[in-house]
């Protein structure tokens, strides 16, 4: 069953599933209520725009998602005795002050800041998932999720790869914001599923960092995408926005020796594998 109100989602990337005779589809906002009828083996709360402009435009409806949401996502999972999956973020990591990033790690976020409706909600989440397992007994399992791209993205979500697959798709110069040298670890989507159900079957609590460790610069990308597309339209700078973080890379080692998961496909493969996809996709998504 999956329940979405669409509000970063689109109904293009469940077409496919609808006449699966195990797929249902409810329309509601988790964060209003989860009123899945059961019985519920699990339950996986991926629900949160997670795109900087996303949630920069939504900031109460993200605080809302992932404090209301969680709650009533884990109480689905607590009627049900059902395995809860929460799909945190490395932004709980904030602007790291270590580097690399194992799971240890307190974060260093600014409270107050623009990002901090997406940092602080997944925190939360974090929190009053954790207290449902101390307190109640529900079975949690979190994972900290860092930048994931692939196909089926919203051509302009304002996200790093897709928008520089856009662009140079589009003829258009690349964005970069700042001097595009920070740095952030990019993993492809197969990989990182292959990650959640490997969390969802197991029995482990976590905090577990799902990444993948290939650590690439804004400007290393931007290159590679050019290179990729054949695109000659060439780069252009912007300022960085606010509490932008300078270098994110997970330490995987709890998700290879607990899960016996780590990513498999490079990020060349893997920015080549989206560049075919939003080819051939409708323009207008
Ligand atoms: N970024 C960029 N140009 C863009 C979009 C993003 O240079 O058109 C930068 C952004 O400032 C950040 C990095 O790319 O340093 C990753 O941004 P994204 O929004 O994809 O993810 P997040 O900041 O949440 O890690």
């Amino acid at each position: 069953m999956c329940l979405d109100d669409f509000s970063t989602g689109r109904p293009e990337n469940i077409a496919h599933l609808r006449e699966h005779p195990a797929f249902a589809f409810i329309h509601a906002d988790v964060s209003v209520a989860a009123d899945v009828p059961g019985p519920v083996d699990a339950v996986a709360h991926l629900a949160s725009p997670a795109s900087p402009p996303d949630y920069l435009r939504l900031p109460l409806e993200t605080l809302a998602v992932g404090s209301r949401g969680t709650e009533n996502a884990l109480e689905l999972a607590r009627r049900n005795n059902a395995r809860f999956l929460l799909a945190s973020t490395s932004e709980v990591y904030g602007d790291p002050l270590t580097h690399p990033q194992d799971e240890e790690y307190w974060g260093n976020v600014n409270p107050v800041g623009p990002r901090s409706v997406y940092d602080e909600a997944k925190r939360y989440a974090e929190a009053v998932s954790q207290a449902y397992r101390r307190t109640l007994g529900v079975d949690v399992g979190i994972v900290r999720i860092f930048n994931t791209y692939g196909p089926r993205m919203r051509r302009h979500d304002g996200r790093v790869v897709s928008s520089f697959i856009a662009q140079a798709l589009g003829g258009q110069p690349l964005t970069i914001y700042g001097d595009g040298k920070q740095t952030r670890s990019f993993c492809y989507v197969d990989d990182l599923v292959r990650g959640l159900v490997a969390m969802l079957d197991s029995s482990e609590n976590g905090p577990v960092n799902l990444g993948n460790p290939e650590e690439w610069t804004v400007s290393d990308l931007a290159e590679l995408v050019l290179g990729i597309t054949g695109s000659d339209a060439g780069i252009e700078y912007h300022p960085l926005p606010t509490d932008d973080p300078v270098r994110r890379r997970p330490v995987i080692t709890r998700a290879c020796e607990h899960l016996g998961w780590y990513p498999e496909v490079p990020v060349v493969d893997g920015v080549r594998r989206t560049v075919d996809w939003f080819r051939n996709a409708d323009p207008a998504l």
